[in-house]
């Protein structure tokens, strides 16, 4: 039996798609390891938002050539679609598949039969318009559902819609087959996963559904404790998804939402489709119906044009704002994006500083947010990693606990109460008091 192995960079969606890969290969016959089993080929899955993504592929590919000197070696993902031709000329790749042809692979290089020349199968962006469902399954907590892919936005700072096309979803039916598929198993949570998650609904280019249909036939399905939105555009998250997550009880009250720039003149430039009172206005909404919410916030610093006094408006806008931790982004350019023939480029140094100053927000924010549970009961859904005799797991408001390593918790939901907040900055835990129920 011929092994495989796989690498995955970058986001939730790459995770899934790699997953439903390894599953075509076991139908295959093939025999899934893990990297360092010498297997016969290795598929590295890359990512064109991450740092430095040629020089992560280079190395990834000679780690793979020491493990297993006569392997063949298949790229794809994002990088692959934008460029195929440099990742061809890494010594020892074999393969490069693009967006088009990547589900496609086991077909395409029939029997992984080496050649001296790679091959290069990567078409134009526009075919790849046909949606590929899957979802992952690296470890029974939970799962990356793909419901959705590409994206038509066009941010002037994103490669993304060159890299995986147009918007285009699941259908409801086929959603709902796989989220009854995960339930049979023992995946207590299920993590919705998409380029723009809530653009949901275009089918063979013709909008079908609404997200918010969706949301509401996953919460039948009977057999999933838990349904977390992963990201969600501000403009895209309506009232009607707000409230009726709010008295879900699948759906945990956790979102997370991309603002970008606090400035309203980066946000035009960044061809974002809201404005920041759009966005604080989501937040309070949120706040109002679900106090206990966990609300991420994507955000971008050094973007073309973003003065001092931008940047001090988005820091003081974020500090105000609500909200529970931020991601932050040093803006970095990338080829074929508008944004990189923008004047008033932000020096690097300058957008590294800003960028700290961002981390430590959310340092303080993300505390402040778990100061306020302190004292309260949650539900706990431990995960399986074990760390110095330590385990962990997330509220469902998204608040991370530590607690003594105990087998019998692994992939258990447990009510606890929340203590005391830690050296690493989870929080301490204790046995939830029984719920008292009066008989009267
Ligand atoms: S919404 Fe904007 S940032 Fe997000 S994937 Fe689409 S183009 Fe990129």
């Amino acid at each position: 039996m011929r092994k495989v192995a796989f690498y995955t960079l970058g986001c939730k969606l790459n995770f899934s798609e790699t997953s439903t890969i390894a599953r075509m290969f076991e139908k295959r016959g093939y025999q899934k390891v893990e990297f360092t089993e010498q297997p016969d080929i290795f598929v590295i899955n890359t990512c064109s938002v991450t740092e430095n993504a040629d020089k992560k592929c280079k190395k990834i590919v000679r780690e793979a050539k020491a493990i297993s000197p006569d392997s063949y070696i298949i790229i794809i993902g994002c990088y692959a679609q934008l460029k195929p031709k440099e990742i061809s000329e890494i010594k020892g790749v074999d393969a490069v598949l693009g967006a088009a042809e990547k589900f496609q692979l086991l077909d395409i290089l029939d029997g992984f039969i080496k050649s001296n020349t790679p091959k290069v199968y990567a078409s134009d962006i526009k075919e790849a318009n046909t949606f590929h469902s899957g979802y992952s399954m690296n470890d029974r907590t939970r799962t990356f559902l793909k419901v959705q892919d590409g994206c038509n936005y066009n941010c002037t700072f994103c490669t993304i819609p060159l890299a995986r096309g147009k918007s285009r979803s699941d259908t409801i039916e086929n959603v709902l087959v796989n989220a009854r598929e995960i339930a049979a198993t023992e995946v207590k949570e299920v993590v919705l996963t998409g380029v723009n998650l809530g653009d949901y609904g275009i089918i063979d280019g013709k909008r079908q559904y609404r997200f918010f249909d969706l949301v509401k036939e996953l919460d039948k399905v009977e057999g999933i404790d838990r349904i977390r939105i992963s990201s969600i555009e501000p403009n895209l998250l309506t009232n009607e998804i707000i409230d009726f997550v709010a008295r879900s009880q699948r759906f945990v009250p956790h979102f997370h939402i991309p603002l970008q720039s606090g400035s309203d003149k980066l946000l035009k430039n960044m061809r974002r489709r809201y404005e920041r009172s759009l966005y604080a206005e989501r937040v309070e909404k949120i706040k109002s119906v679900m106090p206990d919410c966990c609300i991420g916030v994507d955000v971008i610093v050094g973007f073309p044009g973003e003065s001092e006094e931008e940047f001090m408006d988005t820091y003081r806008f974020l500090n105000e704002l609500d909200v529970s931790y931020l991601h932050v982004f040093t803006y970095s350019e990338r080829a074929n994006t508008p944004a990189v023939d923008m004047d008033e480029v932000v020096p690097l140094k300058v957008r590294h500083e800003r960028s700290k100053m961002l981390r430590t927000l959310s340092h303080k924010k993300r505390r402040a947010f778990y100061e306020q549970h302190l004292g309260a009961a949650k539900t706990v859904l431990f995960e399986h990693a074990e760390q110095d005799g330590m385990m962990h797991g997330f509220t469902e408001n998204y608040i991370k606990v530590t607690a003594k390593y105990d087998p019998v918790l692994t992939n258990e939901l447990k009510r606890i109460e929340l203590v005391a907040i830690n050296e690493e900055g989870t929080v301490d835990i204790k046995e939830a008091e029984p719920e008292y129920v009066s008989h009267v």
